[in-house]
């Protein structure tokens, strides 16, 4: 998209690359698999996963066998691995384009037959996706299972006693069913311990720059910048409110910034009154609602512009911390970026 009035969204590969080695830092000699669903969490599969092969990831995981798909076209040499599971009828997909599908339960099992190599998911706590712990003496011995797996319910809460009943619970099922690699960590389990790193670790958002470990200092860094563009500037003379339902009392004496970008691309609208942009250093406050297309900021003692840009995200503002401001977590931050930007990759 030509860029007139709208968002800039910079991606820095170069972060995602020292993030990757990071993470294989952590992980000490074990391997380290990406996890590239969702559009690689919201930053584009193509650019991403490619860096992602460049810095030596063979493995990968996504959600559905469409991403799969998709990412078959983008690395033909990839490994990869769809976490959903395998359903009625799309079992020859999974062969046609060399996806290994993980299986999720008994029924899953036998739809799959003696089609070769999979992946077994085993539940340990999370209830989501996997088998349970008492029908593992129901899997056939013949199953050529790759990665047998399990997923943490907790472990971006370091102390969380379901932490190590899961580990012990993936233990005994790495000893009762024959596979070739075990994978339990997500970002926050690689940062555990090494009794939570089996042989392969498989992290998506610390990749990203989100924060694998919340109660300690960002050991990764940011790729993402968002930029906006102010279109108008407003100088307040007379009491005024500013947005839909009128929710923000203005005074005399204060300067606004109406910002392109709104909820429609992924400015969550409970980041009204809570957001903060960044006008060069100086923090800008969003007031009133946030709108489909537009924003509005108090920029009373900051200089602004119409066509100046402004951070939306950036160094002074992660998506962990616009998360904050917003309730949720910096991967919906990061998944519900817009269609709309002008995406720029450096590196
Ligand atoms: C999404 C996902 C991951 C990656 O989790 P992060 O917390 O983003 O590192 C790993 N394993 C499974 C099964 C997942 O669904």
């Amino acid at each position: 998209m030509d860029n007139f009035s709208s968002a800039l969204l910079t991606i820095d590969l170069n972060i995602i690359k020292s993030n990757y080695q990071r993470l294989r830092d952590q992980l000490g000699g074990k391997d380290c698999a990406a996890v590239v669903k969702a559009d690689a969490y919201g930053l584009g599969i193509k650019p991403v996963s490619k860096t992602l092969w460049e810095s030596g990831a063979r493995t990968f995981f996504v959600a559905l066998p469409e991403e799969g798909i998709e990412l078959r076209q983008i690395l033909p040499d990839a490994d990869i691995h769809v976490l959903v599971g395998v359903m009625p009828e799309t079992e020859e997909i999974y062969l046609q384009h060399e996806l290994v599908p993980v299986l999720n339960s008994l029924e899953q099992i036998e739809r799959w037959g003696h089609r070769g190599r999979c992946d077994l998911h085993i539940d340990t706590g999370m209830t989501r996706l996997g088998l349970a712990p008492k029908d593992i003496s129901k899997v056939p011995a013949t199953l050529d299972v790759d990665i047998l797996m399990s997923h943490f319910a907790c472990a971006d809460e370091k102390d969380h006693l379901l932490n190590n009943e899961q580990i012990a619970a993936f233990q005994n099922a790495c000893h009762a069913i024959a596979h070739k690699r075990a994978s339990l960590a997500n970002s926050s389990g690689i940062f555990l311990n090494e009794d939570a790193q089996f042989d392969l670790g498989r992290p998506g958002c610390a990749l990203y720059g989100i924060n694998p470990t919340p109660d300690q200092a960002n050991p990764m860094g940011n790729p993402v910048r968002l930029q906006g563009k102010i279109v108008q500037v407003h100088e307040i003379d007379t009491q005024h409110s500013v947005g839909y339902g009128a929710t923000h009392a203005l005074q005399a004496g204060q300067k606004l910034a109406t910002i392109a970008l709104g909820y429609a691309d992924g400015y969550l609208r409970s980041l009204s009154s809570s957001g903060v942009v960044y006008v060069d250093e100086a923090p800008a406050p969003v007031v009133g609602r946030v709108s489909m297309d537009l924003i509005t900021i108090d920029v009373t003692d900051i200089e602004a512009r119409e066509g100046q840009l402004v951070d939306v995200i950036g160094p002074h503002n992660p998506p962990d911390q616009i998360a904050k401001q917003a309730g949720t977590i910096g991967y919906e931050i990061l998944t519900s970026l817009g269609r709309r930007y002008k995406r720029i990759y450096k590196g």
